[in-house]
This record gives structure tokens, C-alpha cells and sequence, in this order.
């Protein structure tokens, strides 16, 4: 599935907030901190915002923050309308639960999109089997494990040793001796720490 590849920081000065895209990095030093203006020649220009381009802004930064395009993005919107419950709360739950956020959850990543690489690569088992696609939904229960050749993976070790200075989310349980986790239940609103109000979205596509 193809992805974005151009500079990701220019993805935060559009959005005009810290998306973290670079993980652990975005804390020693940020792009924001010196640049915090919009892309591009007219960036510095202050511009009237219409709703649609509050509720068109909310969704890009929720797209950025999972590195997904506008497709795969409405795909995880439709299924989430599908679900019982609210939509919003689902579709931020659906996103969540892709493999790639969840190896980047319990440590395993500095960052979402060095997750979704090494998930890639082949490193992980889910619940013993072979598990190298970063969009495969988890569900309680569901555990994620280092493969035995990919212990000794100088990344990984980095990572994990970062590891264990973080706590994972409630809804997730790290085990940093057999190098495995597990999601312990469905991540609730309040478990899930984006800076995204996600009834926008749900407005945006409801147009
Ligand atoms: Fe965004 Fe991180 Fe770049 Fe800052 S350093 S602009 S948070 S990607």
C-alpha cells in the first residue's frame, strides 16, 4: 500500500500542531519550535478559516498522525459507521488496533512509521503466526511477539531499551522479558491520548 514519503514535518506546520511523526526525535529537537508557520509562500498570511476547513483540518491531522492516505482513511471511516456505538470513537479504536500502532504502543517503535517498517520486515508474530501487514486489525486477546532471529536486531534492542523507561497505554501489557505483548481490551476514548476531536470527521464525511 503505497504511503507518504515527502518530509514529515512540513506535515506538522500545515496542521499547526505536534504530530510527533518522528517519534522520540520530535522531543530533543522540533522543526515547529523554530518554523511554526504554514508551508509555502503565503504561509505567514493570516486566513479566515471556513467550518469546512476546521472539519477538513481535524481529519488531515488524524490521517497524518496514522500515516494512512484519504483512501485507506474513509475505508476505516465506512467500516467504523458500520459498528455499534459512536463513529468517531470507533474509527479513532480501529486505528488504534492496526498492528503498526500497536508494535509503536508497546515500545517496540520509536514511531509509528519506523513501526509499520519493521512490521514490514517481517519481525513479529501475532498469536504464533507469521504477521508482516501493519494494517491487520488486533483484537483482545491477540498477542504480538518478537521473532527469535529478530532479537537480535541492534534496532530493536535500542528501541527496547527506550522501552522501559515508557509505560504502554491501560489497554495494552508489555512483557519486556519475552518480548511480547498483548491487547488486554478494546482502547476506550479516554485510553486513546491523540490531540484529535474526532466528531469533526464524522461531520466532514456526513456532508
Ligand atoms: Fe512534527 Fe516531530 Fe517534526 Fe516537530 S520534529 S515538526 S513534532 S515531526
Amino acid at each position: 500500500m503505497a504511503r507518504y514519503t515527502g518530509p514529515v514535518c512540513r506535515l506538522c506546520r500545515r496542521e499547526g500542531n505536534k504530530l510527533f511523526l518522528k517519534g522520540d526525535r520530535c522531543y530533543e529537537k522540533c522543526t515547529l519550535d523554530r518554523r511554526g508557520f504554514v508551508p509555502g509562500q503565503h504561509g505567514k498570511m493570516k486566513k479566515k478559516t471556513s467550518e469546512y476547513g476546521i472539519q477538513l483540518r481535524e481529519k488531515q491531522k488524524a490521517r497524518r498522525i496514522y500515516g494512512l492516505l484519504e483512501r485507506q482513511f474513509r475505508n476505516y471511516f465506512e467500516k467504523a459507521e458500520r459498528m455499534k456505538g459512536i463513529t468517531g470513537e470507533n474509527l479513532l479504536s480501529l486505528l488504534e488496533r492496526r498492528m503498526d500502532n500497536v508494535v509503536y504502543r508497546l515500545g517496540f517503535a520509536q514511531s509509528r512509521s519506523q513501526a509499520r517498517q519493521i512490521v514490514r520486515h517481517g519481525h513479529f508474530q501475532l498469536n504464533g503466526h507469521k504477521a508482516n501487514i501493519p494494517s491487520i486489525i488486533l483484537r483482545p486477546g491477540d498477542v504480538v511477539s518478537l521473532k527469535e532471529k529478530s532479537k537480535e536486531s541492534v534496532l530493536l534492542k535500542e528501541n527496547l531499551e527506550a522501552a522501559k523507561h515508557k509505560t504502554p497505554p491501560a489497554w495494552l501489557e508489555m512483557d519486556l522479558n519475552e518480548l511480547k505483548g498483548r491487547l488486554l481490551s478494546m482502547p476506550t476514548r479516554e485510553q486513546i491520548d491523540v490531540p484529535v476531536q474526532e466528531h469533526l470527521i464524522v461531520e466532514l464525511y456526513s456532508r
